[in-house]
């Protein structure tokens, strides 16, 4: 069974020592996951370090970077490259987001150098996609979901693409309390399965784990991921609160 994954992304949220009450109160709880079950944090950052050694004794648990640069090194001051974030030994990074790509005019072609960037340094990236409210209810958002995976991804071969993760996130369902029905969220989940299939046949299709974003909390966690195209969650504003995160990444599916 592909990956089940209960992914953290904490934004631009909690200080230091917030930061650190937050990742002690979780693992004290000492939850065991089953072999296919994963739970991410994708922390700003200065916490990197930090939550990467709090989680050390945990099986199942890995972080995740929220973006990096296409360039390896160099004069881009402000910047982190995916080498430094290789160096740090860790594991994920969430490319694309919604807010990367609306606030920081992120593009598919330059998310796609990103996802290069990544893999290159053994990365694994959690590749966002979704659409707004009006191509919602415009109807086109299948065809809109496609071209963001084709500009962003098609470039890559197969070897690539096995166990990838990418995570669905409508626009209009994050931060709002609005949370696509689980029947919505299956249905796109299963067209972009099918639009790997397409192009690069079942195995890798079967292979890749698409988290479904968009408060998800700790009351919609289990009727969502219960969804057979759905491997779980990226969660924003549920993983800041520990007994919340701790029941989202109890309601992932099991071997
Ligand atoms: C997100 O940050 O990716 C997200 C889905 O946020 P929220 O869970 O708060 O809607």
């Amino acid at each position: 069974m592909r990956k089940q994954i209960a992914a953290a992304n904490w934004k631009m949220n909690l200080t230091l020592q917030q930061a650190n009450e937050l990742l002690d109160e979780i693992v004290s709880k000492d939850i065991s996951l089953t072999s296919n079950q994963q739970a991410v944090f994708g922390v700003p950052f200065p916490y990197l370090l930090l939550a990467k050694d709090k989680i050390k004794n945990s099986k199942g648990f890995f972080i995740a970077a929220q973006n990096c640069y296409t360039k390896e090194s160099g004069a881009y001051t402000g910047e982190v490259s995916a080498s430094m974030l290789s160096s740090c030994k860790i594991e994920y990074v969430i490319i694309g987001h919604s807010e990367r790509r609306e606030y920081f005019n992120e593009d598919n072609k330059m998310l796609g150098q990103k996802v290069d960037a990544c893999l290159k340094n053994n990365l694994k990236p959690i590749f966002c996609c979704g659409e707004s409210l009006q191509i919602r209810e415009q109807g086109n958002q299948n065809e809109y979901i496609e071209n963001q995976l084709k500009e962003g991804l098609f470039h890559l071969d197969s070897s690539a693409l096995q166990n990838f993760v990418i995570a669905y996130e409508p626009i209009w369902a994050i931060g709002t309390g609005k949370t696509a029905s689980s029947d919505l969220a299956q249905e796109m989940h299963a067209h972009i399965r099918n639009v790997f299939n397409q192009k690069y046949g079942k195995d890798i299709a079967e292979s890749i784990s698409i988290l479904y974003g968009g408060s998800v909390k700790a009351n919609n966690a289990k009727e969502i991921f219960g969804k057979k195209d759905v491997d779980g969650g990226l969660v924003g504003g549920a993983s800041l609160n520990a007994s919340e995160f701790l029941e989202i990444i109890g309601s992932l599916k099991s071997l």
